[in-house]
């Protein structure tokens, strides 16, 4: 940590928060300026306790971190992009997959008829979401238990893995051997009792971004799921709230980038909740690619006008084979920076 006096800070102060500093088990290093003094503090800032509480004293102007609050998902303590395996599907390091599916699973024939279509035109990775946290206890919560024998029905007829979101901890056990890898949704984003449970689950874990969350609370929080024994983590970008609702969320594009290049973990970008709507989907998808992400999560339905859940931005799902081939030449982009990225490091 560093520490920034006051001008007027006298040989006192100084000898005061110096031995402050030594207290809390930091080893003092003074640089005098022209006009002010610097204490740069040396100790780890990750298991000592913060310095920021020397703030408050009156001859201190600032207080600041050296240490990122993250360390296990940093690049700089493992260089080389992380290859999550879901079911046997990879994602990151190059491997760019389209995780599809609908909203909510609605019924058997609803999810059935999803499927088929995301399948011919080669998805391997489906959302399948049993359990729907919504914001009002009005909306449709989703088929719950119902929902969970659908998807075994579903994986005894189709070569598929799925991705399905957990509202808590209870349902940890309800869904662990039927899909291949859990989502910690937006609303749980920063809820860490449930990544703490879920990271001792054994699966892969899709981390949404809290809709306010920084980039360095969205690390933090991956950050417990490793910490926990998780280390096939794959993060996602799913938009912020913002103060224009011309999108639903706002994609941020940057912090797709900023977390490449601060985090070894994979990255997906969820085009369909910042988009909010079916036309812009695909123009997000296509910025997510070339931002570097390493995947797609994308909303299709069967009858997406008709969806119990985010009828407006789910694709229809006899369509998607043409969404895929006019995103394929931006896959081709993507993998082929990943390719001079790992080249580079
Ligand atoms: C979802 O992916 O089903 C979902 C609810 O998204 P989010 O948590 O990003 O709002
Ligand atoms: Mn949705």
């Amino acid at each position: 940590m560093i520490i920034v006096l006051k001008r007027h800070a006298s040989e006192t102060d100084i000898a005061t928060v110096s031995d402050l500093v030594c207290s809390l088990r930091y080893q003092p290093r003074l640089i005098r300026g022209v006009e002010q003094t610097v204490i740069a503090c040396i100790g780890d800032e990750l298991s000592n306790r913060s310095l920021e509480v020397l703030r408050n004293l009156p001859a201190v102007e600032s207080v600041f971190p050296v240490q990122k609050k993250f360390k296990l998902v940093a690049r700089e303590y493992h260089p080389a992009d992380t290859v999550v395996n879901v079911g046997g599907v990879l994602l990151g390091g190059g491997h760019i997959p389209v995780i599809a599916g609908p909203c909510a699973i609605e019924s058997y024939d609803q999810f059935r008829a999803a499927v088929q279509d995301l399948t011919r035109c080669g998805v391997r990775l489906l959302r399948a979401m049993p359990f729907k946290p919504r914001t009002s206890p009005y909306d449709f919560q989703g088929l719950k238990l119902d929902g969970v024998k659908i998807m075994r029905d579903i994986r005894s007829e189709f070569d598929v893995a799925m991705v399905s979101e957990v509202p808590g901890p209870a349902q940890i056990e309800i869904l662990r051997d039927v899909c291949d890898m859990f989502q910690i949704g937006a609303r749980n984003a920063q809820n860490y009792d449930l990544l703490e449970h879920i990271a001792r689950a054994g699966k892969p874990v899709l981390l949404k971004r809290g809709m306010a969350s920084t980039v360095e609370e969205w690390l933090t929080a991956a950050e417990y799921l490793v910490v926990n024994g998780c280390h096939q983590v794959v993060l996602c970008e799913r938009g912020l709230r913002s103060f224009d609702k011309a999108t639903r969320n706002l994609l941020d594009l940057g912090a797709v980038a900023v977390a490449r290049q601060l985090s070894h973990l994979p990255v997906v970008v969820d085009p369909s909740h910042a988009a909010g709507t079916r036309s812009l989907v695909p123009a997000l998808a296509r910025a997510g690619l070339a931002a570097g992400a390493d995947g797609l999560i994308v909303e299709a339905h069967p009858d997406p006008v008709n969806a119990y859940s985010d009828a407006s931005q789910q694709l229809e799902s006899s369509t998607f084979e043409t969404f895929l081939k006019d995103l394929a030449p931006w896959i081709e982009l993507a993998r082929a920076q990943r390719a001079r990225d790992a080249a580079n490091l």
